[in-house]
């Protein structure tokens, strides 16, 4: 029968059939993956094809893996050549982030959203804590919510705290599986236990002992939403790995830049100093903005940094 992945970790897995019944899963044999080197052969929102191992304790032998329409990794803590798969199969990805206490820095949201390109999987940003923005922050919030909206990313502002923009949040996910990202301090545990009332969620990390002393693992797990759709909780993982992607591609994914690339006179330009660049020429003009360009640039050096 067939299941989808609601948690890992890692050696145990929660499948639900689609009648809602919930199983105790362990994967038999191998799975070959994808073509990355990932340390984990199963990930939530994996389809699986699942045997029937004891009824009565509900649990299960996962037989099979279901090709996976998209994935998202990061880089594995204990190995950096290693990939971690988190998710799969997604719809959507949320970052929650703030303007203020803290403030999500612009180099952060760029990060994740060249992942998301990346992977193929459609961007939104929330930026929550609105009840504190001041006048400052709110006409921080219009520019990057107009730069943002303008290349194809939805934005939106939310106050977990007092309730605003959350009826919004649910119709963006309704019937979708979406996964929320976000740092630390931004609200996603309140985000999520706002969008599950009176549900005993596990936010936070789960501590295990390797044997080399204590360390902290964190697991994504989903949830069924009331009205239907999915979420994607990933606590403690900030960052999505940018595998493999060269200096070359990387202002393919910049939607705004990528439209533009072939006027660039050179077809290897890196859009620094090249004479005949179409993307600082864009930069002059103001249809690529000042700031985005600066995220690329930064990114690009840290590119460089990773491959010397
Ligand atoms: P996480 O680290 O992203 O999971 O963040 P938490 O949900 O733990 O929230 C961090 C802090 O921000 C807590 O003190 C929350 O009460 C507070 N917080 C969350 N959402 C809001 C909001 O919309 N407005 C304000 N003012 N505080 C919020
Ligand atoms: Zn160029």
């Amino acid at each position: 029968m067939e299941a989808t992945i609601y948690k890992s970790t890692g050696v145990w897995y929660q499948a639900k059939t689609m009648d809602g019944q919930t199983w105790n899963a362990r994967a038999k044999g191998k799975f070959k993956t994808h073509d990355i080197s990932s340390t984990n052969p199963l990930a939530v929102g994996d389809v699986v094809d699942l045997e029937v191992e004891n009824e009565g304790e509900s649990s299960a032998i996962i037989t099979a893996i279901h090709d996976r329409r998209n994935y998202i990794t990061r880089q594995s803590p204990h190995n950096k050549r290693y990939h971690h798969i988190v998710a799969s199969n997604l719809d959507q990805l949320l970052l929650i982030a703030t303007l203020r206490e803290p403030r999500t820095s612009q180099g952060f949201i760029d990060r994740f959203l060249v992942a998301a390109e990346m992977y193929g999987v459609p961007a939104r940003l929330v930026f929550n804590k609105a009840d504190v923005y001041r006048a400052k922050e709110m006409e921080h919030f219009a520019a990057w919510s107009d730069m943002y909206s303008g290349i194809g990313y939805p934005v939106l502002l939310t106050s977990v705290k007092e309730g605003t923009g959350m009826d919004t949040i649910r119709d963006v996910l309704k019937n979708k599986i979406t996964l929320l990202s976000g740092h630390s301090g931004v609200g996603k545990s309140s985000f999520v236990n706002a969008l599950f009332p009176g549900m005993q969620l596990r936010t936070g990390e789960v501590s295990d002992w390797s044997g080399k002393g204590m360390h902290t693992t964190t697991f994504a797990e989903m949830f069924d939403l009331p009205g239907g759709g999915r979420v994607i909780d990933t606590p403690g993982v900030r960052e999505f790995g940018l595998i493999d992607v060269t200096r070359q591609e990387l202002s393919h994914y910049f939607p705004e830049m990528r439209v533009v690339l072939g006027d660039c006179q050179f077809n290897n330009c890196l859009h620094l100093e090249e004479p005949g660049c179409a993307v600082k020429a864009g930069v002059i003009r103001g249809t690529i903005t000042e700031d985005r360009y600066v995220s690329y640039v930064n990114l690009l050096e840290s590119l460089q940094e990773k491959l010397y």
